[in-house]
């Protein structure tokens, strides 16, 4: 009966993780998945989650269904997350947030919003992007493209390639952008970029779909928005994915929004309708615990700043993390490759320049996994490990 269905090829990213929890060796690390490990290795459980939750178990009650656009406490928690509380946009109510399951769930529905209502309309993303984005989109329907992104000659970006791909697009073309903390990459835009990339996407009438699934890892909560404040700012309608799945640790819960930036009010409430529908068709209705939980800390002073506290630590550790990894290769490298891209990347992820032969060979001969690509994690550096991956690194490279 299911003859004619293929055997489903795996993910590359997951498939990487359950060759190294098989892998006897003691020494190896896991510089594959992207999940923010602390300096011991460990998921960690944030603090005002912890409360947060210990409160909501303490006013346990009845479960009845969320609306299909989910808990308005989460919605608002998420508009001042992202466009900041005072923001014109958020105050004039032209912004229509739809609580969904992870950063996923908001390109999905986002994606389908599109396709119903935009159906000339292709996709383009960079090149390269996160893995998921093409699966995502296609899936949707949607025709995807790319615009020239990473350089691997400068391990930098390729702005004015990006903008001329952009210049010659046709109107209502849909632009994927990472607002920070590029995945794969680790390439972003300065503001300097994103001022000169806006009047392009004003001037061709593009539509901006920002992801942002790593706000508050790269740079600061307020510094990572910057993207998507701008071009909420320009007046542009622009499509917001965001994930909390990363930033507040809470990966399974499926945390996330789809934030769609209108003229005004009512366009809002239209938009917000049709994306209750597409939801309604899908799974019907969002789930209660993670949003409860997210919400809870976003709505409390004190649970607010324990999270931002934590979150900056977060930070601090991949940014040390980068430093190290960077002083201990050019110690062995000495000049002879370059690495300081290391330090000028951004969140979690690096395009190291490995080849996938390099990859192989870390991986065989060292116990360390990366992405065949070239992207390393870098949350999964430690303290511990990094002075042995620096090692292995060098001895590569060299
Ligand atoms: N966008 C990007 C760029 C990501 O890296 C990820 C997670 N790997 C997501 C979206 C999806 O996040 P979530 O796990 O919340 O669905």
């Amino acid at each position: 009966f299911f003859a004619h269905v293929p055997p489903y090829g795996g993910d590359p990213i997951l498939s990487l993780m359950e060759a190294f929890q098989a892998d006897p060796r003691a020494r190896k690390v896991s510089l594959g998945i992207g999940l923010y490990f602390d300096d011991e290795g460990r998921l960690p459980v944030m603090a005002a989650v912890r409360q947060a939750e210990a409160a909501l178990a303490a006013q346990r009650g009845p479960r009845p269904y969320l609306p299909i656009e989910g808990l308005a406490e989460y919605r608002a928690g998420v508009q001042r997350v992202l466009f900041g509380a005072g923001h014109e946009a958020v105050a004039s109510r032209r912004i229509a947030t739809l609580q969904t399951l992870g950063g996923s769930g908001a390109l999905k529905v986002g994606a389908d919003f599109l396709h119903q209502y935009f159906p000339q309309s292709a996709i383009w993303v960079s090149d390269p992007t996160w893995e998921n984005h093409l699966a995502l989109f296609e899936g949707a329907g949607l025709r995807v493209h790319s615009y020239p992104y990473y350089d691997l000659a400068t391990r930098g970006l390729r702005f004015e390639a990006m903008l001329e791909t952009l210049r010659g697009l046709p109107a209502r073309s849909i632009v994927l952008l990472h607002a920070s903390c590029h995945n794969p990459t680790g390439v972003d835009l300065s503001h300097e970029q994103w001022r000169a990339l806006i009047p392009v996407l004003a001037e061709r009438a593009l539509i901006p779909f920002v992801d942002i699934a790593y706000q508050g890892l790269g740079d600061g909560l307020e510094e990572d928005a910057f993207a998507v404040r701008a071009l909420a700012d320009a007046g542009l309608p622009c499509f917001v994915a965001n994930s909390f799945s990363k930033n507040f640790s809470l990966y399974g819960e499926r945390v996330g929004a789809l934030s769609v930036v209108c003229a005004h009010e009512a366009a809002a409430e239209t938009v917000l309708g049709q994306l209750q529908a597409t939801v309604r068709r899908n799974y019907s209705t969002p789930p209660t615990h993670g949003a409860r939980i997210v919400a809870t800390v976003l709505q409390s002073p004190a649970l607010f700043e324990a999270w931002r506290d934590e979150l900056a630590a977060m930070r601090q550790r991949i940014q040390a993390m980068r430093q190290q990894l960077h002083a201990g290769l050019d110690e062995r490298l000495q000049g002879r490759q370059p690495i300081g891209h290391f330090l000028s990347q951004r969140g979690m992820f690096s395009y190291t320049g490995l080849s996938a032969a390099q990859v192989d060979w870390l991986r065989h001969e060292q116990g360390i996994y990366l992405v065949r690509s070239g992207r390393m994690c870098i949350s999964g550096l430690s303290t511990r490990n990094v002075g042995y991956v620096a090692q292995a690194m060098a001895h590569v490279l060299a």
